[in-house]
């Protein structure tokens, strides 16, 4: 079946819009007609090389849609519902995944389609499903910048009719990621102090999560103030333009001196994690979010560790996300997760090499790819 699709064709080349073959589902796949896609900084990192990916290919991985067919086997979803795709999968009985942690699933390759099987998505005869190093395993790469979406049915998680698909869409990556790392990794109580690095999509998912876990104080950290004047709408009481000051003692004097009790960090440079680390107070919780090119290393001082903080990596907010997707909808349905001043501006296949100029310059929180 035909499908328009973005196609990425090596480190700094622009995509182009093509006319894609999609597969018929398998036995377990569903077949998804994708609504919106938001562009995340990851895809950027992908297209600018920074993060080895096959090409050529489709990336974009933040995607909501409708079930247009599912597979002969699929029992959890049909045709007209809604979903979120979710790019990692689960397979529900692994030690990790019985443990609370499918998205650090040892099993993500029993999702993806067999090496001799037909693929998802061709393009003049080629596959282009991406593949990716994750977690130090080669994966198949989500795929989200196309018209239509063909995946297991554990990555499509059924999320209520009444919210739209370009607010939802934001779930998959943005607002699990970000609010999942305050709510579930460093667990925010509530009161704390917390400094948020990098208001872009993340970020600012982090601020709302810190936000629903009560947090007192919420800092944010950036370099444009535009960015900075936007995070406060969404519950940052603090800003900080790293670029005139120095972050770590800004934040410091903010606190009074103690540093914060949680801090976050959505950008993905040795500068800002180590900076992450620094502003903690004692006792203090340091979380990674940002995504981090190959080979880069971070320095800390031991010693510093050792006033009981904690530095910890995140990976999509440690989200349960069968359960925290819907609930996630549910919040934003109830007026409490502001999913709709997130979006900066609504775009269409073409305009995603200009939605990664316009992130690197700071102009927006999401660009989001609306399909038809
Ligand atoms: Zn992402
Ligand atoms: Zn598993």
């Amino acid at each position: 079946m035909k499908a328009q699709a973005a196609i990425y064709h090596g480190p700094k080349q622009s995509l182009t819009v093509e006319e894609i073959d999609v597969d018929s589902p398998m036995a377990h796949e569903v077949l998804i007609s994708n609504a919106a896609c938001g562009v995340c900084h990851s895809d950027l990192h992908f297209a600018s090389g920074a993060y080895p990916v096959s090409a050529p290919c489709i990336l974009g991985h933040e995607s909501a849609g409708v079930v247009e067919a599912v597979g002969s086997a699929v029992t959890t979803l049909r045709p007209g519902d809604h979903v979120v795709a979710f790019n990692i999968s689960a397979c529900g009985i692994c030690d990790l995944c019985m443990a609370g942690h499918p998205v650090l699933c040892a099993n993500q390759h029993l999702t993806q389609r067999p090496q001799d099987a037909a693929p998802r998505y061709s393009w003049k005869g080629r596959d282009v499903t991406g593949q990716i190093m994750h977690l130090g395993r080669a994966r198949q790469f989500p795929v989200g910048f196309a018209n239509r979406l063909l995946m297991h049915e554990r990555c499509a998680v059924r999320i209520a009719h009444d919210i739209p698909l370009e607010r939802a869409a934001l779930i998959g990556c943005a607002v699990i990621t970000g609010v999942g790392a305050a709510v579930n990794s460093a667990r925010v109580t509530p009161g704390a102090s917390v400094a948020v690095f990098g208001t872009g999509g993340v970020g600012i998912a982090v601020i709302q999560g810190a936000r629903l876990a009560g947090a007192g104080r919420i800092i944010a950290v950036d370099i444009f103030d535009a960015k900075l004047e936007a995070a406060r709408r969404f519950g940052a009481t603090d800003a900080v333009n790293a670029a005139r000051t120095d972050a770590v003692a800004e934040v410091r004097r903010l606190t009074a001196g103690t540093g914060v009790d949680f801090s976050f960090e959505a950008i993905g440079t040795k500068k800002t994690i180590e900076q992450c680390f620094e502003c903690l107070a004692l006792g203090g919780t340091a979380a990674i979010i940002g995504g981090v090119a190959a080979g880069i290393r971070m320095e800390l001082d031991p010693n510093f560790l050792k006033g009981e903080r904690r530095l910890i990596g995140v990976t999509m907010g440690s989200a349960r996300y069968q359960l925290d997707i819907p609930r996630y909808a549910e919040l934003y349905l109830r007026g409490r997760l502001n999913l709709d001043d997130m979006i900066s501006r609504r775009i269409a296949l073409g305009g995603i090499d200009d939605a990664f100029r316009a992130m690197q310059a700071g102009e927006l929180i999401r660009a989001v790819v609306m399909f038809e």
